[in-house]
């Protein structure tokens, strides 16, 4: 512990063993201090999964959940997806249609709704449902889905087993305290030849070997970091028969550069286009576990 760490209030009992593996031999690789709560990043020799030690309590982390994260106002905080929602829908109708060739229809569940713009694009193909911890997205959503939306975690949902044919965790299962639980619950709700869909960072991505501590996502809701092998263990461990990795996400680069205009507000941010163009191009160096940037998305099957 340095000398950041001066109220241990906030902080959960520190863990003395990879939660995803086990294993016993961890190591302190990072200490991010670029936020008004530091945290230090562990690594697991043995699998190589990079997790918060400790870990912000469950008060703290649920405190990170209200209004102004999903204002887009907070310190560490999400966008406002409903100013975005015209510009956002063209990577949420490309996300679904391409789900779909996977799916064909069914019902389909959204962990981490928000205020329900995934759901909206996937009643296209799908009857949606939604999870969502936060009362003010959720509540938002209930207002366009009904009793559809549940208020609260993959916990104490009302869902039965073999419902779904799609679960979508779309940048979710770094911020749950128990990422292992999560991906065996949505392997249970999935009926089978079901597809889970999530997106996460890679951290062995060069992105993120090379920025270090700097890489931005370290933030304090992350609490758990993958790498394309061990999140693909996990999924084979929770059960899943077929495990797909898409480098960087499973669409093109079209709908990442028609979303990004919402940020625009003079013809002259056209010009960032260019940096998601070299980005995207970037993606596409990979080669077995060596990958140039730090985007994925997994589908597993059930
Ligand atoms: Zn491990």
């Amino acid at each position: 512990m340095t000398g950041a760490y001066t109220d241990l209030s906030v902080y959960d009992y520190p863990r003395t063993a990879c939660p995803l593996c086990a294993g016993e031999s961890i190591r302190t690789k990072y200490t991010i201090t670029r936020y008004s709560l530091p945290f230090n990043i562990d690594m697991c020799r043995r699998c190589g999964f990079m997790f918060m030690n400790p870990r912000f309590n469950d008060g703290v982390v649920s405190s990170f959940y209200n209004e102004d994260y999903y204002r887009g106002n907070a310190e560490y905080s999400y966008y406002d997806e409903r100013e975005a929602e015209k510009f956002a829908r063209h990577v949420w109708d490309k996300r679904i249609k391409v789900l779909n060739r996977y799916a064909r229809g069914g019902n389909f569940l959204d962990i981490g709704a928000a205020f329900g713009g995934l759901m909206r694009a996937a009643s296209r193909y799908f009857t949606p449902y939604g999870i969502e911890l936060s009362p003010y997205a959720g509540t938002e959503a209930r207002r366009r889905f009904g009793s559809a939306v549940h208020i609260g975690t993959l916990d104490n949902h009302p869902f039965s087993e073999n419902f779904f044919s799609a679960i979508t965790m779309i940048e979710v299962i770094e911020h749950l305290p128990n990422p292992k639980t999560a991906v065996r619950e949505c392997y249970r709700l999935l009926k089978k030849g079901g597809v889970l869909a999530l997106q996460t960072a890679n951290m062995d991505g060069m992105q993120a070997k090379l920025l270090k501590d700097r890489y931005a996502y370290f933030m304090p809701g992350h609490l758990s970091y993958f790498t394309r092998k061990n999140c693909t263990s996990l999924l084979h461990d929770a059960g899943f028969s077929r495990v797909k990795v898409f480098l960087p996400v499973e669409f093109g680069l079209l709908p990442k550069l028609m979303k990004s205009r919402y940020t625009f507000t003079s013809w002259l941010h056209y010009l960032r286009w260019l940096k998601i163009t070299r980005y995207h191009l970037l993606s596409k160096l990979h080669y077995g576990n060596f990958a140039a940037t730090s985007s994925m998305v997994v589908y597993a099957i059930k």
